[in-house]
């Protein structure tokens, strides 16, 4: 059975006195539920206080990025090594670093290899925008930045990748994909296309997330989708609450079964 994981994506939020209340009330609320990988994802300014205060504990800290160089004339940017001993996680290719900072299926790629090279684990977010949605094109433009995202890993790295379903539309708005919607496309779509690059074995290993409007009323029906092996949270994560109320749920679910 994969091991469900809900990760905690801060975004752009928090100082870094904030963050590390946020993480210490984490810590307080979810160290109970171990069938759960807990992650939280702070802004880079906040990794190391985070790590700091998460040292004895069994939540586990992730970058939000990452540049795929070692080091370098990249202004403004952190590398991988500079993640070592911070971050277990980085988050690859969110639909905002996609939309707003112009990151390409190209750059996803590069940032993936060199994750892996650095023993992070990357979770890949992949996800089409509405107008995409409405127009028919969601299976075809989401397996291919599946496979465009894992071009030229082995089976053996790629089961070192979670991948993170975000349909666009469904991101900060309150409306989140419905749990069967969510579980045909991380099923028929997100594992198909790693069962057709890497084969039944790795793909049934590797962990596939849902991501947009998770909250403490749906994570319920949505971990119960038998493709859907945790969530990416936004919203939700920054309150220690809800966050804890979706890992509750799910280490009630995994524990049971
Ligand atoms: C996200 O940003 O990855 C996300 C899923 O956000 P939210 O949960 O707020 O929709």
């Amino acid at each position: 059975m994969r091991r469900p994981m809900m990760a905690g994506n801060w975004k752009m939020n928090k100082t870094i006195e904030e963050a590390v209340v946020l993480a210490e009330a984490i810590h307080a609320a979810v160290a109970d539920y171990d069938h759960v990988d807990r992650v939280v994802c702070p802004a880079a300014i906040c990794l190391p206080a985070v790590r700091a205060a998460l040292a004895d504990s069994p939540v586990a800290v992730g970058a939000q990025n990452m540049h795929w160089a070692e080091s370098g004339a990249y202004t403004g940017e952190i590398s991988p090594s500079m993640l070592a001993g911070l971050a277990r996680y980085v988050i690859i290719g969110h639909s905002e670093r996609r939309q707003y900072f112009a990151e390409t299926d190209e750059t996803v790629n590069q940032k993936l290899h060199s994750a892996l090279a650095h023993n992070l684990t990357p979770i890949l977010c992949v996800g089409e925008s509405l107008a995409q949605n409405e127009a028919g094109e969601t299976d075809a433009f989401v397996s291919g930045q599946v496979r465009a995202a894992l071009a030229g890993l082995t089976g053996e790295q790629a089961q070192g990748v979670v991948v993170a379903y975000e349909p666009i539309w469904a991101i900060g708005t309150g409306r989140a994909a419905t749990a069967q919607q969510a579980q045909q496309i991380c099923g028929d779509v997100v594992r198909r296309a790693l069962r057709d690059g890497y084969g039944e074995g790795v793909a049934e290993t590797m962990r596939i997330l849902y991501g947009g409007s998770t909250n403490e009323k749906n994570i319920a029906e949505i971990m119960q989708q038998p493709d859907i092996d945790g969530a990416l949270i936004g919203g939700a994560s920054l309150k220690a609450e809800s966050y804890a109320a979706m890992v509750r749920a799910t280490d009630e679910l995994y524990r049971s079964s």
